[in-house]
């Protein structure tokens, strides 16, 4: 390759271009240094940012997370996904999409243009791999799932369930609440992971609270996910499911959660589950230190790429 041409997120030769060699430190960003695409013809994966962080309920920031994310996604991009045995971009076509365009001015519009354009890319045949935005983004982006797929089971990493009823509106706290209320998640086929705070309203879904993973091996909790996310599923990846020491750039940060280690080895258990869709939220770029959620953000989204390139096609 001609030895002026890195900027690989503008220039790479099609979605499996192998793109080591452009420098950590420059370049136009895309995730993991794929190329900007908006035709997804071929595409296996569009990794998609949704901006958004109008629904939180303490700190702001995570409208930074996908800029922060694909910044911190280069120091993955020179070699191939560790400990994987196979590269995720030589299996998949994976292309980064961009931003979903938000409105600050129309807040209350923002919410059909996240379903519409994840909607777009499921219609294209692939999957989405969306990079939040604060954690409501997951709920345009089951209705859109959940109107190809039907009712999905959820694996959700969090410190918090996300299913109080709240005053009936939806937020970052609420919007599971909803979807399971909307029949976009099957609570009898979902899971969560990691929580920390007290609910009286878990909607049947499955707790394995953070206590519990620590308490027991990784191989237990690995089992408890798969035993009940039989069959179509959608995962989701809040940031502050992972203690602050190791995710301290988020909203609403809780001690005792799980670290990078334990994640991960959770995460890798989970292949050849049939996981139609992903998510990484939560990630408030303005509360980070030194780009450690960052960089944590960009390595669970990578190795979700890994778990679709193991899932069964759909
Ligand atoms: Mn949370
Ligand atoms: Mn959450």
């Amino acid at each position: 390759m001609d030895d002026l041409r890195r900027d690989y997120a503008f220039l790479a030769d099609g979605p499996h271009a192998v793109t080591h060699d452009e420098p950590f430190f420059s370049g136009a960003l895309s995730f993991c240094r794929r190329r900007y695409a908006r035709d997804l013809a071929g595409a296996d994966v569009a990794v998609i940012g949704v901006p958004h962080d109008t629904a939180v309920t303490n700190r702001p920031g995570a409208r930074f997370g996908p800029r922060a994310i694909r910044a911190a996604s280069t120091n993955l991009a020179w070699s191939r996904a560790w400990p994987s045995a196979f590269d995720p971009f030589q299996r998949l076509a994976v292309v980064d999409w961009g931003d979903v365009a938000l409105l600050p001015g129309h807040p209350d519009r923002n919410p059909l243009r996240i379903e519409r354009a994840i909607a777009a890319v499921l219609q294209a045949g692939a999957r989405a791999l969306i990079l939040g935005g604060d954690h409501f983004v997951s709920y345009p982006a089951l209705r859109a799932h959940a109107a190809r797929h039907g009712p999905l089971g959820l694996i959700q990493f969090d410190a918090h369930t996300d299913t109080w009823p709240g005053e009936g509106d939806i937020d970052h706290g609420t919007m599971f609440h909803h979807a399971v209320r909307e029949g976009l998640i099957d609570p009898a086929r979902s899971i969560q992971i990691g929580i920390r705070t007290t609910n009286d309203e878990p909607m049947g879904i499955e707790i394995r609270d953070a206590i519990t993973v620590h308490e027991t091996p990784l191989a237990e909790t690995v089992a408890a996910i798969r035993a009940r996310a039989a069959g179509p599923c959608y995962l989701s990846f809040d940031i502050d499911c992972l203690d602050p020491a190791f995710a301290p750039g988020t909203g609403t940060p809780v001690v005792g959660g799980l670290s990078t280690h334990q994640a991960l080895a959770i995460l890798r258990g989970l292949a050849g589950l049939d996981i139609r869709g992903a998510d990484v939220v939560e990630v408030s770029p303005p509360y980070d230190v030194a780009e450690i959620t960052a960089l944590a953000g960009a390595t669970v989204a990578l190795q979700l790429l890994c778990l679709f390139a193991e899932a069964p096609a759909c």
